[in-house]
């Protein structure tokens, strides 16, 4: 090995009831505090009631209003509340979709413009407010990445802003606030999981430290996705580790192809992200396969699958269908899909050289 790097700047506090450490851990010189949720899931996760507690002798100013999959247009109201309450720090709570869109609020709050602007390259001036993250799903692990994923509903478009000063300063993963969620999401989150590591193993940007750790998330997805949705709490808590050690994984290697790939799917068919991934996850292994330049690794996927019955098996269990036909997309739709995906970034780190026609053809593959 001739070069390693591997950046985590954030803190993880990671266990059962650990929520209860959130007051100590908030440096005392931050009063003005901006909680940026859902609508829901976190007051059902228990979430919002153990932090306001630890919050009486701060000023706490709540915007409870990002929606799934989160627009500009959000994050521009939200960092207008944070700018008028001088908010000094962002706390997001949820999904995936709160705590990206308390990162991009802390960036706006501090750098005028808009998101896009950002995305497309735009530098930003001023330091983005601190970030604290508390994720009620096993999903994602943005509360350990450099990335948070934006739609703009205007050009119907999803992508994905990654810089450094976004990194929550520190995280509470406590699984306990991940088992309200309902079977649905609880499903769609662990397989995002299972793909960030899986992307993260086959990554031009992985090293063997960070194949040690997506190979460990994928062993521990597979071994305790179906015992979670039986709601056995060990196999939950084990899954909030594993995606948050996935999170890791991506934060030092990317997604590639299949989160690209999967986008259009939410964007126009409204599938939740992870379920779009795992539509496509079967596709994306055979197109690895047969057209990647680290065949070896794939076989050794292959090997972990066989041991759960199969990828494709796998992904059916759970009642999801890896067919496009049956997930409500038509053939006339490729063309657009593959306009969207073959500029994503994702696809310089996707170890294959990947044209129009391959990426038509992989879409194709899948009905
Ligand atoms: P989500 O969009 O944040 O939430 C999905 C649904 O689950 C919402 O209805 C939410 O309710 C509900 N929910 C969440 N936690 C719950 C709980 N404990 N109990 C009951 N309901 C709960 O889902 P997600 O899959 O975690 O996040 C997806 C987003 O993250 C996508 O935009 C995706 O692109 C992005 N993402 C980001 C990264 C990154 O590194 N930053 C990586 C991968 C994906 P509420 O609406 O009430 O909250
Ligand atoms: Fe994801």
């Amino acid at each position: 090995m001739k070069k390693l790097d591997f950046y985590i700047p954030t803190k993880i506090i990671y266990g059962k009831g650990r929520i209860k450490e959130f007051g100590e851990t908030l440096d005392k010189k931050f009063k003005n505090i901006m909680i940026v949720s859902g609508k829901t899931s976190y007051k059902k996760s228990g979430a919002y009631e153990k932090i306001s507690a630890q919050l009486k002798d701060r000023e706490v100013i709540l915007f409870d209003k990002v929606n799934e999959n989160p627009d500009f247009e959000t994050l521009l109201r939200g960092a207008e509340l944070a700018r008028n309450r001088k908010a000094e720090l962002i706390i997001g709570i949820g999904g995936g979709s709160p705590m990206d869109a308390a990162k991009g609020i802390a960036l706006l709050a501090t750098n005028d413009g808009n998101m896009k602007d950002y995305m497309r390259g735009k530098e930003i001036k001023k330091n983005p407010l601190p970030v604290v993250c508390i994720p009620t799903t096993s999903g994602t692990g943005s509360e350990v990445t450099p990335y948070a994923v934006f739609t703009d509903s205007d050009t119907k478009d999803k992508g994905g802003y990654a810089n450094p000063s976004i990194f929550p300063v520190f995280s509470i993963i406590d699984p306990e606030l991940t088992y309200s969620m309902p079977d649905d999401v609880l499903i769609n989150t662990g397989l995002d999981a299972l793909t960030h590591a899986l992307e993260a193993y086959l990554s031009t940007k992985a090293t063997p430290l960070n194949d040690l750790i997506s190979i460990h998330a994928i062993e521990i997805i597979m071994g305790n996705l179906k015992d979670s949705l039986k709601r056995e709490k060990e196999a939950m808590d084990r899954l909030s580790y594993a995606s948050m050690i996935a999170g890791m994984a991506i934060a030092n290697a990317g997604t590639l192809l299949l989160h690209a790939a999967g986008y259009p799917l939410t964007v126009y068919h409204q599938i939740p992200h992870g379920r779009a991934n795992a539509i496509l996850l079967p596709a994306f292994i055979e197109f690895m396969k047969e057209k990647s330049e680290v065949k070896a690794k794939v076989e050794l996927l292959e090997g972990i699958f066989k041991e759960h019955g199969g990828i494709r098996e796998f992904i059916n269990y759970f009642g999801i269908s890896t067919k496009l036909s049956e997930n409500g997309i038509s053939e006339d739709e490729i063309n657009t899909f593959v306009e969207k995906t073959i500029v994503k970034k994702n696809l310089k780190i996707t170890p294959a050289r990947i044209s129009k026609k391959d990426l038509f053809k992989f879409y194709k593959d899948t009905f």
